[in-house]
C-alpha cells in the first residue's frame, strides 16, 4: 500500500507546460499529461486531513482526499468512479476550474508552505485514463419514466441537469440556438485551454445515452416558453449570460470594434472547420494587426492569447487596476505574458479615435483610490495623463449580462433580478412560474464552468422531486 504524507519527502510537480515559441504556433493545449508515475507520485503527497478543506472549497464538493489516495495507490478505475460520482466533467473542471482561488488554493499543505497537491491535474489525468482505457460508457436506464424535461440550454448547467435526469429514467430533450452543444465550453473557451474534442466526446455519450439534442432552436424564436412547456412535464432553463457590456466613450461606433465573443467564437468555429466569413475576410482575423483588448478578466486573457496564435503584430491589454487586483485567474495573466502578451495596467480608455475604423485609441493614466464597497480599490483617472496606442482591431471584454429572457420569451411574468438574472426559491430551484426551473449564469450571473455543473445537479435533485410530487398528485386525482 502507497504511503500518503509524502509532501514532506516530494516536491509539487505541475505537468510540463510545451514551450513558448511552440505552443504560440498552434491552438492546441499548453500542459502535457502526467505521466503515470507522476501522478501516482503526486498524489501521494496529499496529507489525508480530516477536515478536508480542498472538498469543502470545491463547489462540487468532489472526494478529493479519497480519490487521491486511489490513485496513489495505483487503483484508477476506483479513483474515477469516486470522481465521477459528484462530477460530470471532471476532465473538464480538472483543465479549467481556477485551482488556485478553489481546491487548492485551500490545500492545507500549501498554507505550511510545501506547495499544494496538483488537485486539478490529478483529476483530469483520472478521467483522461478512464475515457482512453474505455471505462466511460453511454447511460443504460433500468427503468423509463414517462415524464419529460425540457432543457433550455446545452452548456455545463443543462447538461449536468440533462444526465441526472436520464440517469434517472426520464425522457430529457436539450434545445439550444447554437449548432453545436457545449454553451461556453464549445464557442468561448478557446482551445489551448480546452480542446473540443474534449467536449464532443462528452455530448456525444449523452445522445448515446438517450438524451435528445434539439439544436439551432431558439426559445422565443421558433417557440415561445409556454409552447414549450406544453410538451414537457418540466422545464429548466440554463441560457446563460451574453450580453456583452459595452464602453460608453466617444468613437465607440468606430468599426473594427467588437465584443470579446464575436472574436472568440469566429476563431473557435475555425477551429473547428467551420466557414467563418468575417475570419476569412479578414475582419476577425488578428493576423498582423495591432490588437487592445479592453478588460482585465478570463475572457480578456482568451481574447489576448487567441490574437497571439493568429500571429498578431502586436498583442496589448488595457486594464484599470493594477496586476493584484485583476479579477482573472493569475495562472492565466502569467500564460499570457509567457506567450508575450503587453500589459498596460492601471489605464482606462478615454475615446477611441479614427476615420470610419478605429486607428488608436485615447486612453488615461489611473490611481487606486479608497477601497469601495466590494472591498477594491477604485481607480480613479490621473489627470493630463492620456496618451494614444495604435489599434487596428479593439476587443472589449468588460463583462457580460443576461438578456431581457422574460421579453424574449414572451413570458412577462418571468420573475429576474435587477441585473436581468432570472431569480429561483433557493430551496426548490424553481422560478416563479410552476414547473419551470434554472440554473447556471443565467441564475448566478457569469461564473465558472464548476457551479454551473453544481447548479445543474441541485436543479435534477429538485425537478425530481417535483415530478414524483405531479406524479402522485395525478394518481391521487385518478383515484378519487
Ligand atoms: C471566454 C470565456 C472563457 C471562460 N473561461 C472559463 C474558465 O477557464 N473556467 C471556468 O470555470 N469558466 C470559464 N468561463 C465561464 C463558463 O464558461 C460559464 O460560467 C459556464 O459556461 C456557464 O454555463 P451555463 O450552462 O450556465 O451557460 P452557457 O455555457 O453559456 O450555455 C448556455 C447555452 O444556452 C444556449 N441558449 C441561450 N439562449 C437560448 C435560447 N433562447 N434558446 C435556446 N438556447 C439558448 C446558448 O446557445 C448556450 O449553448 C468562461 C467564459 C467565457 C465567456
Ligand atoms: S472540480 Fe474544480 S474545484 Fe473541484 S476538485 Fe476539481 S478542479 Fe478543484
Amino acid at each position: 500500500m502507497k504511503k500518503m504524507l509524502e509532501f514532506i519527502n516530494l516536491e509539487k510537480k505541475t505537468p510540463d507546460k510545451r514551450a513558448t515559441s511552440e505552443r504560440k504556433k498552434d491552438f492546441h493545449e499548453i500542459y502535457k499529461e502526467f505521466i503515470k508515475d507522476k501522478a501516482q507520485e503526486q498524489s501521494s503527497r496529499c496529507s489525508q486531513c480530516g477536515v478536508p478543506f480542498c472538498q469543502i472549497h470545491c463547489p462540487l464538493h468532489n472526494n478529493i482526499p479519497d480519490w487521491l489516495k486511489l490513485t496513489a495507490e495505483g487503483r484508477l478505475q476506483e479513483a474515477y468512479e469516486v470522481s465521477q460520482s459528484t462530477n460530470n466533467m471532471p476532465e473538464i473542471c480538472g483543465r479549467i476550474c481556477p485551482q488556485d482561488r478553489l481546491c487548492e488554493g485551500n490545500c492545507v499543505i500549501e498554507q505550511s508552505g510545501h506547495g499544494t497537491v496538483t488537485i486539478g491535474s490529478i483529476e483530469k489525468y483520472i478521467t483522461d485514463t478512464a475515457w482512453e482505457k474505455n471505462w466511460i460508457k453511454p447511460l443504460k436506464i433500468k427503468k423509463e419514466i414517462n415524464q419529460t424535461i425540457g432543457v433550455i440550454g446545452a452548456g455545463p448547467a443543462g447538461l449536468a441537469c440533462a444526465e441526472e435526469l436520464r440517469k434517472s429514467g426520464y425522457q430529457v430533450t436539450v434545445y439550444d440556438r447554437y449548432d453545436r452543444p457545449g454553451g461556453l465550453l464549445i464557442y468561448g473557451i478557446p482551445n489551448f485551454k480546452l480542446e473540443k474534442f474534449v467536449v464532443e466526446r462528452r455530448t456525444k455519450l449523452l445522445k448515446q445515452g438517450g438524451i435528445k439534442f434539439v439544436q439551432n432552436f431558439e426559445i422565443g424564436k421558433n417557440k415561445s416558453l409556454y409552447e414549450l412547456k406544453k410538451n414537457h412535464d418540466a422545464i429548466l432553463i440554463a441560457t446563460g449570460v451574453y450580453k456583452s457590456r459595452e464602453i460608453d466613450i466617444p468613437g465607440s461606433n468606430l468599426e473594427n470594434i467588437f465584443p470579446a465573443m464575436d472574436f472568440l467564437t469566429a476563431s473557435n468555429r475555425k477551429g473547428l472547420g467551420d466557414k467563418v466569413e468575417l475570419f476569412d475576410n479578414g475582419t476577425l482575423n488578428a493576423h498582423n494587426k495591432d490588437i487592445v483588448v479592453i478588460g482585465g478578466g478570463d475572457t480578456a486573457m482568451d481574447c489576448v492569447r487567441t490574437a497571439t496564435r493568429q500571429k498578431a503584430k502586436s498583442v496589448k491589454c488595457i486594464y484599470r487596476r493594477d496586476r493584484e487586483n485583476m479579477p482573472g485567474s493569475t495562472r492565466e495573466v502569467a500564460n499570457a505574458i509567457e506567450e508575450g502578451v503587453e500589459f498596460i495596467w492601471l489605464t482606462g480608455p478615454k475615446k477611441f479615435i479614427g476615420n470610419k475604423q478605429v486607428a488608436e485609441v485615447q486612453v488615461n493614466k489611473m490611481i487606486l483610490g479608497l477601497a469601495d464597497s466590494s472591498g477594491r480599490k477604485k481607480p480613479e483617472i490621473q489627470e493630463n495623463s492620456e496618451y494614444n496606442i495604435k489599434a487596428d482591431i479593439v476587443i472589449k471584454s468588460l463583462g457580460f449580462d443576461p438578456e431581457n429572457l422574460p421579453e424574449l420569451f414572451s413570458a412577462k411574468e418571468l420573475s429576474v433580478s435587477r441585473w436581468g438574472t432570472i431569480k429561483i426559491d433557493l430551496n426548490t430551484m424553481q422560478t416563479n412560474i410552476d414547473g419551470i426551473f434554472a440554473a447556471g449564469d443565467i441564475v448566478r450571473g457569469a461564473s465558472l464552468v464548476v457551479w454551473a455543473i453544481k447548479d445543474g445537479r441541485d436543479a435534477a435533485k429538485q425537478i425530481q422531486k417535483y415530478l414524483k410530487e405531479k406524479s402522485i398528485k395525478k394518481i391521487n386525482i385518478k383515484a378519487a
